[in-house]
């Protein structure tokens, strides 16, 4: 039983982060568990050691410490696949041949991760998808999802800040499972990853409200154990803006250069 911080190494953690990570270990002390550290590097590209080595110092300078070793999602692609697998097997997953710029262009409403799948690729024959898939046609993989929540029956989740939630996956339509240039995505490696991490408390910020409801959704068709959830407010800078990794001059690394303590951190996040 534990909870965990799961940053990504593709940039320095920032107020943001700090909270975050206290809010984790918080959770932790609460319930006599630990906190684990899970970096969610699954994107390659954007990963970088120098990022990875500042989690750890940053961490270290807050105060905290974590069991080894660190868990790393890109050790993690057969686990990945392997829960591809099921839910093809199931018929939950087509391929999308679908480019950023098809996304675009099409007239979608919004979803609370931007616009929503309109379903282009959903609707292509078996020997349309064998055509594009033997051209060379890169694809990802979504999730049916009007398909996957009729399976799974209704479903609820807990928040322990909010109580009880009816689950409702469909807000974030059918959403990638597996992107084109990695075989994964966030939603399905935080399902997977948390269930072998035997995860109990899931502590992370309002902005990942809406894609609970997909992850307990993915959680019952994958057969996966619902853990316990905590949502906390975001930190924001003095414009009400989210702040965001390119945000540098807001970086734990820069703050901690400019002389700044962990105390004064926690004053700056209204932590006592
Ligand atoms: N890796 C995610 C992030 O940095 C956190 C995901 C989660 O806690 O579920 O925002």
């Amino acid at each position: 039983m534990a909870t965990r911080f799961a940053p990504s190494p593709t940039g320095l953690l920032h107020l943001g982060h700090a909270f975050a990570a206290f809010m984790a270990w918080e959770e932790a002390a609460r319930s006599s568990t630990s906190c684990l550290l899970r970096l969610e590097d699954i994107d390659v590209s954007r990963t970088r050691p120098e990022f990875t080595n500042a989690i750890f110092t940053d961490l270290a300078w807050l105060g905290l410490s974590w069991p080894t070793p660190v868990w790393l999602q890109s050790q993690r692609m057969p686990a990945y696949a392997d829960a591809l697998t099921t839910l093809d097997r199931l018929g939950l997953l087509y391929p999308c041949f679908c480019t950023r710029q098809d996304l675009l262009t099409i007239d979608a409403p919004q979803g609370p991760d931007g616009p929503l799948y309109q379903g282009t690729c959903r609707s292509l024959s078996t020997m349309q998808r064998d055509d594009l898939i033997a051209s060379g046609k890169p694809f990802a993989l979504r999730l049916d999802s009007t398909r996957a929540i009729s399976l799974a029956g209704p479903l609820t989740w807990t928040d322990l800040n909010l109580g009880p939630q009816p689950a409702n996956p469909a807000l974030l339509g059918d959403a990638v499972l597996a992107r084109k240039d990695i075989r994964s995505s966030y939603h399905l490696a935080v399902v997977v990853d948390d269930a072998a991490q035997h995860i109990s408390v899931v502590t992370r910020g309002d902005d990942l409200f809406a894609s609970t409801h997909l992850h307990r959704l993915l959680q019952a068709l994958l057969n996966l154990p619902a853990p316990l959830y905590r949502h906390h407010r975001l930190i924001r800078d003095d414009l009400g803006r989210r702040l965001a990794k390119r945000d540098g001059a807001r970086s734990l690394q820069s703050l901690r250069q400019n002389g700044l303590s962990p105390a004064d951190i926690r004053q700056l996040l209204d932590l006592h």
